[in-house]
């Protein structure tokens, strides 16, 4: 199987003349979600996606045509190595799918962003029930300090925050990112007893517009307003921190929601009160489980800012396995 690393997360399989997110040449493009790092950045090109990420990415401006394909129906592309893609969802934000794509070649999952157990604001986590021969796996959280706690817990711990907050009379702030997260948080709040009311971050309106056009329970919401945010909640991202809708708050509390990936995250931490470390992509423990349930011929990682260790546990296991990133091509 032939597999070109078009960098900026794009994928182009060559044999099957199919490219999995991102740019590149002309052909049948597939997305896995709507994350800005996924989609192409030319905005009017033709692609094809689940419904969800259709909807979210026309909301944030994708003015191509996009070919919607549910869940679990198998498309036949015309071509002479006899290719059919197939969505699975990958639970990582509304609308994320895992690309299974099918060949004379043999078979490809790619995970795109994946969470299992998945996020409870998605679809859910779903793993072809055919064999993978080839797997490509993200694998943005892959070292063993990583290990999620359950969902359960995690939105306790959101719920206790705000809260705590509102009874101190202080203003709770959740910085989160404005696609997945944010609607997570808001998921979770929206079983607060008693109920609270969000007010969510412009950028982040539409969006929530879409999950509840899909079903998902945000609870009270409302876009910012700085006038009547009193007792109420706010959701939104960490860039907002050094702005006045953040700065002009007199008595706040902040917690930062997050999986601890980058450098950035880390220095968002030092100016938040709490670290609420609720994740949309796998732990290191949940990537091992995925891949010794699907025991493919050979694995690679993406995504990851160092895959050494886990691909050393993987081949410790008996797993053909390599870094997307260093390796271009693989028969
Ligand atoms: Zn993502």
């Amino acid at each position: 199987m032939r597999i070109e690393n078009l960098g900026y997360h794009g994928i182009y399989l060559p044999d099957s003349n199919v490219i999995l997110d991102g740019s590149g040449p002309d052909a049948p493009t597939f997305i896995t979600h709507a994350h800005a790092d996924h989609v192409p950045r030319d905005r009017r090109r033709p692609v094809f996606a689940s419904p969800a990420t259709a909807a979210l990415m026309r909301a944030r401006g994708h003015s191509g045509p996009i070919q919607e394909l549910p869940f679990g129906e198998r498309l036949s592309l015309p071509g002479p190595r006899r290719t059919a893609v197939t969505l699975y969802p990958a639970g990582h934000i509304l609308g994320s799918a895992m690309v299974f794509v099918e060949s004379e070649d043999g078979s490809l999952l790619y995970t795109g962003d994946c969470r299992t157990p998945p996020s409870p604001a998605s679809e859910g986590f779903r793993l072809p029930d055919r064999p993978v021969d080839y797997l490509i796996i993200e694998a943005t959280f892959a070292l063993p300090i990583y290990k999620w706690e359950p969902h359960s817990l995690l939105f306790s711990q959101i719920r206790e925050f705000v809260a705590d907050a509102l009874r101190d009379d202080a203003i709770p702030v959740l910085l989160c990112y404005n696609l997945g997260k944010a609607q997570v948080v808001m998921h979770a709040l929206a079983s607060s007893d008693p109920p609270v009311t969000v007010q969510i971050h412009g950028g982040g309106e539409k969006l929530c517009r879409v999950y509840e056009q899909f079903g998902v329970d945000l609870g009270r919401w409302e876009a910012y307003d700085r006038q009547t945010l009193a007792g109420k909640v706010l959701v939104t991202p960490a860039s907002s921190l050094e702005t006045p809708m953040i700065g002009n708050i007199r008595k706040k509390r902040i917690a930062y929601v997050s999986g601890w990936a980058s450098l950035e995250a880390r220095a968002s931490q030092l100016l938040a009160d709490t670290l609420i470390p609720l994740s949309d992509h796998l732990d290191f423990f949940e990537l091992l489980d995925v891949c010794r349930t699907l025991r493919p011929r050979h694995t690679w990682l993406t995504h990851s800012p160092d895959p050494t260790v886990a691909l050393h546990y993987l081949q410790k296991e008996g797993f053909s396995c390599s870094s997307l990133e260093e390796e271009r091509n693989h028969d």
